[in-house]
């Protein structure tokens, strides 16, 4: 049985790796040559932690899993009808190629929206892919840099001005970070100016931060993020993005003009465009994230031989009502060695089946020892939640080598409130 599987992140590998001594022909489909641990990621894009130390060569992870065929190529299409997978360009330059399946497993992710405003995305970087952590890296570096040298005081307080748009867990995990760049890591570094006069803001247009946590775990988030000196506004709305100044709206319609150099995207998200692709070809709707349905089993109607999971689906359940479940690594995963076992009962001729997922918690970091956790009802705050939320990480880190690294990193900056990754390269591109 020749299984085809797109994307190798949480949950496309968790899929390969499930059906490691299967009876199947695995190829897996990446149009990087890499796992990303995105939870991560928000680190790289404050000089915590290198690239490499989050992500892991595809080919590396399943080097020993000789079932599986790696390549490196982005999808374009799908063929339900005959059962092919269209692939943009092979890396020899190779146009057009069909791969052929007899199952297929799409797990592509989604990207951040920007409500429609994809002009934006140029000012406000969205931190999602190792290149966008990069290019924000460097934005950030280059604004200090900036201020270094700037003398004349309004624009060096638009260079000090940092905006975050959404205050979700990865809005409020990297305020927290660069709030602490500027006060704990950076001060010793500049001369000329001081880089605990930074500001930090936190836009959201919810009345709390981290909406999916209880209200009362907002609340300690918020506390936390203030004395780390972020400022939180809530009930504000970005409205328009200018290459100096951010145009906020509060829920009662005032207008706002920030004037701030640097915007990070962290707002809303939507499927990737293969959803689309997928509903297109089994001609199903997409709902408003873009997401396509799929059954009780994650299979598209009509196609038990295609499963999607991950952030580009919504399931729905037996009698066709919709089962909420966040956008969580650990959500792609289940469902990721979900399949694999529906497809080993298959092969030994037994069905039925239905995808149910374990909550394990919610967690989220603020800052050095401070962090919300939701377990099972049960609350944590500060440094209780913030070893859990390290240990966690630490676990599902993929490959020993990055989580000894990336633990010796952790322990160094704990020490010395330092971080060594903060290397201005890629696009440097400050003024967007
Ligand atoms: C900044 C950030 C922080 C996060 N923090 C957390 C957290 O703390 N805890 C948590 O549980 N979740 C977190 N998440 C969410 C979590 O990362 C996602 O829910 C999870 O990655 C979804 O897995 P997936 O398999 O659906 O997609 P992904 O893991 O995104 O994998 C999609 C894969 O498909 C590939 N792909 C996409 N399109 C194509 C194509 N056309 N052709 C070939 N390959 C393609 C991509 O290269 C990628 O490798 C975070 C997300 C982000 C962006």
């Amino acid at each position: 049985m020749r299984v085809v599987v797109v994307g190798g992140g949480f949950g496309g590998l968790q899929a390969v790796r499930s059906l490691e001594g299967a009876p199947v022909e695995l190829t897996l489909i990446d149009r990087q040559n890499y796992h990303l641990f995105q939870p991560l990621v928000y680190q790289v894009a404050t000089g915590a932690l290198s690239p490499a130390e989050i992500a892991s060569p595809l080919r590396g992870i399943l080097k020993r899993q000789k079932n599986v065929h790696v390549l490196l190529a982005e999808v374009s299409a799908f063929d339900l009808e005959r059962r092919f997978v269209y692939v943009n360009e092979l890396p020899n330059g190779e146009n057009g190629v069909a791969i052929p399946y007899d199952v297929l497993i799409v797990s592509a992710g989604s990207r951040y929206s920007y409500f429609g405003h994809d002009e934006w995305q140029a000012r406000a970087p969205e931190l999602k892919s190792l290149e966008g952590a990069v290019d924000i890296r460097a934005r950030i570096l280059t604004a200090f840099e900036a201020a270094e040298v700037e003398r004349d005081e309004t624009r060096r307080k638009a260079w000090l001005t940092f905006v975050v748009v959404g205050a979700g867990p990865t809005g409020v995990e990297i305020a927290g970070q660069i709030a602490e760049l500027a006060r704990d890591t950076l001060p010793n570094d500049f001369r000329s100016m001081d880089p605990r006069s930074a500001r930090v803001l936190l836009v959201e247009t919810a009345d709390r931060v981290l909406t999916t946590f209880p209200a009362s775990l907002s609340k300690k988030a918020e506390a936390a993020l203030e004395k780390l000196g972020v400022t939180t506004l809530l009930g504000h709305t970005v409205v328009d993005v200018g290459p100096e100044l951010v145009l906020m709206q509060t829920s009662d319609g005032d207008k706002e003009n920030v004037p701030a150099r640097t915007v990070i995207w962290a707002a809303g998200v939507t499927a990737s465009g293969l959803a689309a692709e997928l509903a297109r070809a089994a001609g199903t709707e997409l709902d408003r994230a873009g997401r396509v349905t799929v059954g009780p089993q994650l299979t598209l109607p009509g196609h038990a031989e295609v499963f999607a999971i991950g952030d580009m689906v919504r399931v729905s359940d037996e009698g066709g009502a919709i089962v909420p479940l966040p956008g969580l690594a650990p959500v792609a995963m289940q469902q990721g060695r979900f399949v694999a076992r529906v497809l080993r009962d298959r092969l030994q001729g037994k069905e039925g089946r239905s995808f149910r997922y374990v909550d394990k918690g919610n967690l989220a970091t603020i800052g050095r020892s401070k962090a919300v956790a939701d377990i099972k009802g049960l609350r944590l705050t500060g440094f209780l939640a913030w070893m859990t939320w390290l240990l966690v990480h630490l676990v599902y880190l993929v490959g020993l080598q990055n989580r000894l690294l990336v633990l010796v990193r952790w322990t160094f900056s704990f020490i010395t409130h330092g971080r060594g990754a903060r290397l201005i390269t890629g696009r440097a591109r400050s003024t967007g």
